[in-house]
């Protein structure tokens, strides 16, 4: 394994850290890493005091918790998340976790080494550097493309929808709405990778981390509204954006008794056992404060409040979306997604673009190219910020000669 170090973000960090050094007055504002900073919630608030309170008193103390999650908060989230949507799961399918990074990196655990992995082109990191861990990469390319992993190109021109793989695959990734361009898929568009997962075998890990950002009908906000997605599709969710737990801690991976992954030597094998072994062996569980915190996030006044603060992101999406648009730039993704995806003037690389704004106008944005080939010529900046921020960032793109 030859897996460099983590270049984006570290690279990023030296070159804003030296730019401060030199230049301590510049008030700089942090679009790049996508992390909240809207406080909790209030309901999240007072059900973790609650918490608190009944781990202070033997009668109601807990220890260790379920492995999987505690049956109150699977519940809340089978009725909330997919009853509500005409989508049965059962209690056994959900384990909760501390957050969907873990999980996304944890599952790769359970496949084959031979398993041929597919990815969207840019792509959240985590899904290629885990697999490249578990030895599903093989060599790297002078792109820091990996040679056993497909990469499927996600760009303006074909619309940010993935064209179904060239050759046989096995493990398919998918992330909508997506990290890093902010778009997403309509109904028959993610239809066409159930139904092509199901006709080949491969198994989807769907990634649903900002399906609480969803604002268009058309989206789905599960990949099991997908008729048989449930015999071919993981699904990973995460309280961080939703409610923004990024600092609790709190996710959920949902396995169904009927999905499957292709062994080494082409047998087929069931992975809600395999995936509850994992957990059993591997992890003890999510702490009950927290759970009951999550729990909170799906009360009338949770959901009414979390919902608050998403409208809140998103008035930032919408103000950076149009304020890229005013001034001649292309810009998708923040409709459904707290992610603005925009391209560089006449093909400027991503990286000279990041200078540019760093020197320029002293706003930090994430080069494209970072998170993969087809990214070049792109940068995502967030919409996680304060308003203020968000406003003043737009300022200066207004009255910038770029
Ligand atoms: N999946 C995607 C696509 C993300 O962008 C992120 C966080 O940025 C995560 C997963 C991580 O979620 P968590 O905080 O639950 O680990």
């Amino acid at each position: 394994m030859s897996l460099p170090g983590n270049y984006l973000f570290s690279e990023i960090g030296k070159k804003v850290n030296v730019f401060s050094l030199q230049h301590p007055d510049a008030e700089l504002i942090r679009m790049g890493i996508g992390d909240v900073t809207r406080p909790l919630v209030k309901a999240v608030i007072e059900a973790m005091h609650q918490a608190v309170f009944e781990m202070s008193v033997a009668e109601t103390f807990r220890g260790y918790g379920p492995e999987q999650g505690y049956r109150f908060l699977i519940e809340k989230i089978i009725e909330k998340d997919f009853k509500s949507r005409g989508v049965n799961i059962q209690p056994e399918e959900v384990f909760v976790s501390d957050g969907c990074k873990s999980d996304m990196g944890n599952i790769g655990g359970l496949f084959a080494k031979e398993n041929v992995v597919a990815v969207t082109d840019p792509v959240y990191p985590v899904y290629v550097d885990s697999n490249v861990m578990d030895g599903r990469g093989g060599d790297i390319s002078v792109l820091g493309m990996w040679k056993n992993i497909v990469y499927l190109p996600c760009t303006k021109e074909n619309g940010f929808i993935p064209a179904l793989p060239e050759k046989p695959v096995d493990i398919i990734y998918l992330c909508f709405p997506n990290n890093p361009t902010g778009t997403t898929l309509t109904r028959p568009e993610l239809k066409k990778w159930v139904d092509y997962a199901l006709e080949t075998g491969a198994l989807i890990l769907f990634d649903a981390a900002y399906e609480a950002f969803i604002a268009e009908k058309e989206v789905p906000h599960s990949i099991y509204e997908m008729e048989g997605a449930e015999n071919c599709a993981i699904e990973f969710r995460s309280f961080s954006k939703t409610a923004g737990f990024t600092g609790i801690r709190c996710g959920y991976t949902v396995v169904p008794e009927k999905v499957a992954a292709r062994t080494g030597s082409n047998k087929k094998v069931f992975l809600n056992a395999l995936w509850n072994r994992r957990q059993t062996t591997k992890f003890n569980g999510v702490s009950y404060i927290t759970q009951r915190a999550a729990e909170a996030v799906y009360s009338d006044e949770g959901m009414r409040q979390c919902k608050e603060n998403i409208a809140y992101y998103m008035k930032n999406a919408a103000i950076i979306r149009d304020g890229l648009k005013q001034i001649g730039l292309e810009a998708f993704g923040g409709i459904n997604a707290p992610y603005i995806w925009f391209k560089t003037p006449e093909n400027m690389g991503s990286w000279t673009f990041f200078d540019r704004m760093l020197r320029e106008i002293h706003v930090i944005g994430t080069p494209g190219v970072g998170f993969g080939p087809s990214g070049e010529g792109c940068l995502r900046l967030t919409a996680f910020g304060s308003r203020e921020d968000t406003i003043t960032a737009m300022e200066r793109f207004q009255s910038w000669n770029v």
